[in-house]
């Protein structure tokens, strides 16, 4: 037996792709930490395909053509180090390891290298899609390794989502952990999307006091324009979802959100950069206050707080949320771009940004129309510092400004919290004022800790200190 690939982690995300794989013509192994749901899985979904089962990870390895490629598609963090290890002893010279689950990139970067030492290519790939990405085309963010390359890159290219032009939603990303890096980010800008759409849903819904007809009619039409996407068109789905009492579902479900990592990790690691990537931060720290419920319920109560209702052109209103939810998200991407510009400089990943942005143009929960013009403005201009400074880009935030200054101002006005496309419109205040208020904090850090200063007048690299209170 020769086949191309066994997959070991048989949840929804690894028996999707095997089932991906079995359709593209490649032959797949498949195995399981719990051995009996291999057997489930050839008698219920992989049924009547080629799927070949293994008991062991023995079995496994003695299935499989050279150099032997193994996804592990199990649970991140320890899980994948102990697999590594039980693998190790039973590979040989050129085999291939790739990890398709959500790893952290600092985990990724270490495994890379230790294997390398053991002449075993590490390949970290962020897969994107959820369940229905992976059984019929995924984003796939393949990095590390790069020997690996040509021997994977017909299986993952042919399994993966197509732009609409047919090129493949896969490539190779980089060197290290640069995959998982990159589906972070994406996870990260992932998280914003989500809040923002929730926040536009809450004006229509609190403000407005838009029906669930009419804003899934909304959304609809949004769809449409720029802000064509997968998250907007399930946002119009799930309001016309009903009950089976025949109302919202949508209504019944609890304002708590859960998460499971990947936006914090994002926020973390801009903390650690230096890049202020307000937006998606700001989106996960929005989750960590919804799951505040008890406080919040209290809170309402004890500040007596209700939120200020708008009953007149509902239309011009609506226009206006649509650019405001355009102009924050393209902050959104703007500074996920500037993240993963700053790590690329750091790792020495060369990172071809206009690639990433065509990564996630299908497949993804992120893809959208919208991810074309980030590539293209990458494509003309490939050092591109900020995506705001892209002409393209600018002139949609200068159109959108006027109502976006009115959405944030009415958010503040009626007490109605929109936490991302507020911060978003301050970080494009602060970016584009030339002059800021951090000499008033540099004094105080001179006056308080003698940290020193430099002038405005004079050399930079010069530095200064005052005592400012005139006491030896
Ligand atoms: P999952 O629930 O994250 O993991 C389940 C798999 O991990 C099972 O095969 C399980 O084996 C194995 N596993 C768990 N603990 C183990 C242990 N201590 N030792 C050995 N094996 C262990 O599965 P998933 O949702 O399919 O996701 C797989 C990976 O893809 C994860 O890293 C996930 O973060 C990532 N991912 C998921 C999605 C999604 O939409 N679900 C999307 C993108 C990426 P047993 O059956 O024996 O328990």
């Amino acid at each position: 037996m020769n086949a191309d690939i066994a997959v070991i982690g048989l949840a929804v995300m690894g028996q999707n792709l095997i089932l991906n794989m079995n359709d593209h013509g490649f032959k797949v192994v498949a195995f399981n930490r719990t051995v009996a749901k291999v057997d489930q899985f050839l008698e219920g979904a992989a049924k009547d395909t080629d799927v070949i089962a293994a008991h062991s990870l023995e079995e496994m390895v003695s299935l499989l053509g050279l150099p032997r490629k193994i996804m592990l598609m199990v649970k991140a963090g320890e899980v994948v180090d102990d697999f590594i290890d039980k693998l190790i002893p039973l590979l040989s010279k050129g085999d291939i390891i790739i990890d398709g689950g959500n790893s952290n990139f600092i985990d990724t970067n270490r495994r890379v290298e230790k294997l390398s030492k053991l002449n075993l290519h590490y390949v970290g790939a962020g897969v994107s899609g959820g369940e229905e990405g992976a059984r019929y085309g995924p984003s796939i963010m393949p990095g590390g390794d790069v020997q690996a390359w040509p021997s994977i890159k017909a299986i993952f290219q042919g399994i993966s989502a197509k732009t609409e032009k047919g090129e493949p939603c896969c490539d190779w990303v980089g060197h290290g952990g640069s995959g998982h890096f990159v589906k972070m980010i994406h996870n990260g800008i992932e998280y914003g999307d989500m809040q923002l759409i929730s926040e536009a849903y809450h004006f229509m819904k609190d403000v407005l006091r838009m029906s669930h007809e009419e804003m899934q009619a909304t959304f609809r039409d949004w769809n449409k324009t720029e802000l064509n996407s997968y998250l907007v068109e399930i946002t119009a789905d799930i309001l016309a979802y009903k009950d089976i009492d025949g109302n919202p579902l949508v209504e019944k479900i609890m304002d708590t959100a859960g998460q499971k990592g990947t936006g914090k990790w994002t926020g973390i690691n801009a903390l650690d950069a230096g890049i202020p990537l307000t937006l998606i931060t700001e989106s996960v720290f929005a989750r960590c206050l919804s799951a505040l419920k008890l406080q919040r319920v209290e809170a309402q109560k004890l500040f007596n707080k209700s939120i200020g209702e708008i009953h007149d052109d509902k239309q011009q209103w609506i226009a206006a949320l649509h650019d405001a939810l355009l102009a924050s998200k393209i902050i959104s991407y703007a500074q996920g771009f500037m993240l993963m510009k700053q790590a690329s400089e750091d790792n020495n990943w060369d990172l071809n940004y206009g690639n990433v942005a065509l990564l996630w143009r299908g497949g993804c929960i992120i893809r959208s129309a919208f991810l074309g013009n980030i590539r293209d403005a990458f494509a003309a201009k490939p050092e591109l510092d900020f995506l705001v400074l892209d002409p393209y880009f600018k002139n949609i935030l200068e159109r959108c400004m006027p109502a976006w200054r009115k959405i944030a101002a009415t958010s503040f006005e009626t007490g109605l919290p929109m936490p991302c496309m507020t911060s978003a419109l301050s970080f494009l205040d602060g970016y584009t004022t030339a002059r800021s208020s951090a000499n008033m904090i540099q004094a105080q850090r001179d006056y308080f800790g003698a940290h020193t200063y430099e002038r405005v007048d004079k050399k930079p690299g010069e530095f200064f200190h005052t005592n400012w209170t005139g006491q030896g």
